[in-house]
Parts: C-alpha cells; sequence; structure tokens
C-alpha cells in the first residue's frame, strides 16, 4: 500500500533501524520503545492484521520471533522476552517483541520515545548478538 508506513520500511524506501531481514519479513527497532529493544516483525507484503496472514507466514512470522529471542535477551540481559500483538497504531500486521526484566512490563502505556544515540547502540548491540549466531 503506496501510503502505509510500514511499507515503505520494509522497502527500505524511509529509514528505520532495521535489524534483520529475510525474503518476506524485516524486524527493526520501534523508536517508542516500552523497554529498550524493543523490536518490531513485519511482513514485506502488505497485510492488516496478523491473523489475515496465511498459515506459512504466520508460522514464519513467528519462527522469526523465536529466531530473534535468543541475541535480543543476549543483548539486553533480559529476563524474558515478551510478543504482543494489537495492531491499533499501524494497519500492517506487525508483531512486538519486547525484552522484560519483571513483570507487567509488556504494557503499551511505558512506550517512550527513545534518545536517538541510546536507540542507535542498542541496535548495535542487537545486530552484533545476531551475527554470532
Ligand atoms: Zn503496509
Amino acid at each position: 500500500m503506496s501510503d502505509c508506513i510500514f511499507c515503505k520500511i520494509a522497502a527500505h524506501e524511509i529509514p528505520a533501524h532495521i535489524i534483520w531481514e529475510s525474503d518476506r519479513f524485516v524486524a527493526f527497532a520501534d523508536i517508542r520503545p516500552v523497554n529498550p529493544g524493543h523490536l518490531l516483525i513485519i511482513p514485506k507484503d502488505h497485510v492488516e492484521v496478523v491473523f489475515a496472514m496465511d498459515d506459512e507466514r504466520y508460522a514464519e512470522a513467528f519462527a522469526a520471533a523465536k529466531t530473534l529471542s535468543a541475541p535480543l535477551r543476549r543483548a539486553t540481559d533480559a529476563k524474558r522476552i515478551g510478543i504482543a500483538v494489537e495492531g491499533f497504531g499501524v494497519d500492517h500486521a506487525h508483531i512486538h517483541l519486547i525484552p522484560l526484566h519483571g513483570p507487567h512490563e509488556l504494557n503499551p502505556d511505558r512506550a517512550q520515545a527513545a534518545d536517538p544515540k541510546d536507540l542507535a547502540e542498542m541496535v548495535e548491540k542487537i545486530t552484533s548478538e545476531i551475527n554470532k549466531n
């Protein structure tokens, strides 16, 4: 979709901290993280909601979440990696992958604009952990 911000990110048409990419998915850092290291996984093709993906893509999306969870955990020293799907912000399917250090942190009210320098440093940390795999 031409006016969809996530389509533009997936197509590299607007800048984003893309930390991982496959043929059909992209993962990038949320600029308003619930916790540092908060990632979004999106399909490259425009699909409005997660449950509208066909079974194969749906499985691929959650396999990507699993693949990214270990390096993300190492990069952030998180106790757990939380997964959340709401989809109210942008009408393009996205899975939140959020490092958690304790209970009750998986809460969108905690989202705050990240300092650009902190965000860039976190992205570098995560990318370096991914490359160790
Ligand atoms: Zn889109």
